[in-house]
């Protein structure tokens, strides 16, 4: 039942909630957005698989010949992603791991979480390892089966949004970010109410099914958001890169330097984003984005088959690098991955110990009404986002280790740079609403929004 409030009896609160709402309900385009970008982005990633796997490569123009020959789910495709599934369920729920208590989230809680991801990723690369060494796994009969696999993926992330969405509706926590949508009406004598609606409007639904309604569902103990963040998202991601390598090696008895090189990059970041997982705790991902079909796909279909694009590609071709390219590449990798790790370390470090010194020097920082501080020395007080800096330029390392004969390798930079700057601007106007004044005096202090002098 509708429940009417005048806004003259001073329930501004509610109404500046449904004007934040109403603000947030327009990220992505609205309900409009979000359902092109629920039924576009699904088509993108089979598309580049046909680019890569149906063309070796070369953008594709989908004609029928394309389109009759797009994978379908198989029996094999199914079993091995439940398979995969429960293997990674056990291991994160049966091996040790260390506890942490997270920062407060947009709602204000704080959440314990168990970390036990480099273990997990250790087991999971011994026991592929030995598989593939038994002549159990084989690389190629990956690759055979990747679009299935694709699509298969992309049906359970729908799958995956529904059980959220219904779990957000039915445990929906109190607090800021969680509200009830409320909407200004007309009454009979012409003044304003806002009116505080438990229906669900089919606009309303689609948003919510593609923004997600709770912020970090659980089920027992199993965190969803960082299960499939990390478990099913990096973990899946680095083992097909691996297993594209394998697929490789079946196909002519050795790895090229460019397949060798992206092997070790991406080794690195995901080694690197196991290694300080606890860092994952202070993202903008875990703590503010409500857990639906937007991180879903991005966890379970986006990351494994888009970010090991590159090993994909590197089974059909060979770029010509030489031993001088490859060691230009490999300082740009590691310079990108300097910035990257020493600007989330900082944030990470300043937010647990404000004194810690940062490059040998006492650290500067804004200290705000809210009673936290904004670092503003360091990378923090050369951009406001030098760590996406550091991203991009491994990105671009990946891309080139592909050599420049085709773009599809290339389209992880290619999207990855308008994602970071679309999300540096999102957090930038959740942290001016968030600290006001406060930001505006940081944002003054630090111009530059992600590379240092520059942007
Ligand atoms: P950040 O880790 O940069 O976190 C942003 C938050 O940090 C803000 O909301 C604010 O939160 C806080 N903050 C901002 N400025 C300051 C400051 N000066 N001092 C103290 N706190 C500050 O953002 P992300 O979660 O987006 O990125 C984390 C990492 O993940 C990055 O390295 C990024 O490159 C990477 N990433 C990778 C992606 C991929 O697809 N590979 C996708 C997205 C990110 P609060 O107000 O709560 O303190």
């Amino acid at each position: 039942m509708n429940e009417l409030r005048d806004l003259t009896t001073g329930r501004v609160d509610a109404v500046a909630s449904a004007q934040t709402s109403t603000e947030e309900r327009k990220a992505f385009g609205g309900p409009l957005g979000a359902t092109a970008m629920m039924v576009l982005l699904p088509l993108l990633t089979v598309y580049l698989w046909a680019c890569v796997h149906l063309r070796g490569g070369a953008l594709a123009v989908p004609d029928a010949e394309l389109l009759a020959k797009l994978p379908l789910p198989t029996a094999k495709s199914v079993l091995w992603t439940v398979g995969w599934l429960g293997f990674q369920l056990a291991l994160d729920l049966y091996l040790p791991g260390r506890a942490y208590t997270g920062f407060p989230q947009r709602d204000g809680r704080r959440l314990v979480y168990r970390l036990n991801g480099l273990l997990s990723l250790v087991v999971t690369l011994l026991v592929l390892g030995g598989l593939v060494l038994a002549g159990l796994v084989h690389g190629s009969a990956v690759l055979e089966q990747l679009g299935s696999l694709l699509v298969t993926a992309i049906l359970f992330a729908y799958l995956l949004s529904a059980f959220l969405y219904v779990y957000g509706r039915r445990y929906r926590p109190e607090g800021p970010g969680n509200e009830p949508e409320v909407r200004l009406v007309m009454q009979a004598d012409g003044s304003a109410a806002a009116s505080v609606s438990s229906a669900v409007s089919a606009d309303k639904l689609v948003y919510d099914y593609f923004m997600g309604t709770a912020l970090n569902p659980r089920v027992g103990r199993l965190d969803l958001k960082m299960f499939f963040e990390s478990k099913i998202g990096m973990t899946t991601w680095m083992v097909l890169t691996l297993l594209m390598a394998h697929a490789d090696y079946e196909s002519d008895g050795k790895i090229s330097l460019g397949m060798g090189l992206v092997c070790l990059f991406q080794l690195l970041y995901v080694v690197d984003f196991y290694w300080f997982e606890e860092a994952m705790l202070s993202t903008w991902d875990i703590n503010n984005e409500n857990y639906g079909f937007m991180l879903a796909f991005g966890f379970v279909v986006w990351m494994p088959f888009t970010f090991s694009l590159q090993s994909q590609y590197l089974v059909y071709n060979v770029p010509d690098l030489s031993v001088l390219a490859a060691v230009g590449l490999s300082l740009l990798n590691v310079a990108g991955y300097y910035v990257f790790r020493t600007a989330n370390l900082q944030k990470h470090r300043f937010k647990s110990d404000p004194g810690a010194k940062i490059w040998g020097r006492a650290p500067e920082f804004i200290q705000t009404r809210r009673g936290t501080k904004l670092l503003a020395s360091g990378w923090w007080g050369l951009a406001r986002h030098a760590n996406y800096f550091g991203d991009l330029t491994m990105a671009l390392a990946w891309c080139l280790a592909c050599g420049v004969s085709h773009i599809v390798p290339f389209f992880y930079f290619l999207y990855f740079t308008p994602l970071l700057i679309d999300r540096e601007r999102r957090d930038d106007q959740h942290c001016a609403r968030k600290y006001g004044d406060d930001w505006t005096a940081y944002s003054k202090r630090v111009p530059h929004r992600i590379v240092p002098f520059l942007y």
